[in-house]
């Protein structure tokens, strides 16, 4: 049978599958290619001995937390209080596309904003669903709702963005351990904690966030300028360009015909200074 791994307890295994849970035993590391089950993995298992045989390949693998197969990230994004950062998103995204991952962008506190930084982050809003990406506000349960359907979802974004809130408004059954609760709960670094995926919505949901300590240096300079998935729209003439220096770049062009985003090209120069 084909099933989910959604929690590992010591030397125990929680596959689920048509929303039945197996508890399975696994021979270790697997000869062929010499890895182990981690949360999240898609497995082909006995069910009679509740044995894992094999490990499907992986879609994707993170480190932090250890968990594979995330097909997609809700980036969580308030816009004030914290205040919004186009470089914490814009990271988040390179993250997601090298990762693979589909990114759903979520803003927040969009109430506490006054008109003048309603229209400018409308103005976001609009490039960011323009360049192809999904964006929703907290304010859309219904439509964020969907979103998880066949998917195996990990939230992320900066802390106090509202995640958690966010996630017991969507179902008060689930508790993602955010950053914020285990600070109020006085929890020191060396807890440890198991990770574990959650059905929701038809999908699944992963109860620790993801990407916390974000960083882009370990991606290729190439990487990460395909990550910012509009510049192949300019067509630049230039093979191989990485649109910085070269005069007749259109991508360069079209920063300054603001038909893209300033702040997407400053962010995409940073994230390549920063190799
Ligand atoms: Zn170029």
């Amino acid at each position: 049978m084909k099933g989910q791994i959604t929690k590992i307890l010591s030397n125990l295994y929680f596959v689920t599958s048509d929303n039945k849970e197996y508890e399975c035993h696994s021979r270790g590391r697997f000869r062929n290619d010499n890895i182990t089950p981690v949360v999240g993995d898609y497995v082909i298992f006995d069910d009679k001995d509740n044995y894992i045989l094999e490990i499907e390949p992986r879609l994707n693998n993170l480190d932090r937390p250890l968990v594979s197969n995330i097909t997609q990230a809700l980036i969580v994004t308030s816009v004030k209080s914290p205040n919004f950062s186009t470089n914490l998103l814009d990271k988040l995204l390179v993250v997601c596309e090298c990762n693979k991952i589909k990114p759903v962008i979520c803003f927040t506190k969009l109430d506490l904003l006054n008109k003048k930084e309603t229209s400018e982050i409308k103005e976001y809003i609009k490039y960011y669903k323009k360049i192809g990406y999904k964006v929703l506000t907290n304010k859309n349960l219904f439509r964020l709702k969907k979103v998880f359907k066949n998917n195996t979802t990990v939230f992320t974004g900066q802390t106090g963005a509202g995640k958690s809130s966010l996630l017991n408004k969507l179902d008060k059954t689930l508790e993602l351990e955010t950053g914020e609760i285990s600070k109020a709960l006085g929890r020191g670094k060396h807890t440890t904690r198991h990770v574990e995926l959650h059905s929701l919505f038809n999908g699944k949901v992963l109860d620790t966030p993801g990407f916390s300590d974000v960083d882009t240096s370990c991606y290729s300079k190439e990487q990460i300028r395909d990550a910012f998935i509009e510049f192949s729209k300019y067509n630049c003439p230039f093979k191989d360009c990485f649109h910085v220096k070269e005069k007749e770049c259109t991508v360069k062009e079209n920063v300054e015909k603001g038909n893209i985003l300033k702040s997407r090209y400053e962010n995409y120069i940073k994230f390549l200074n920063s190799k």
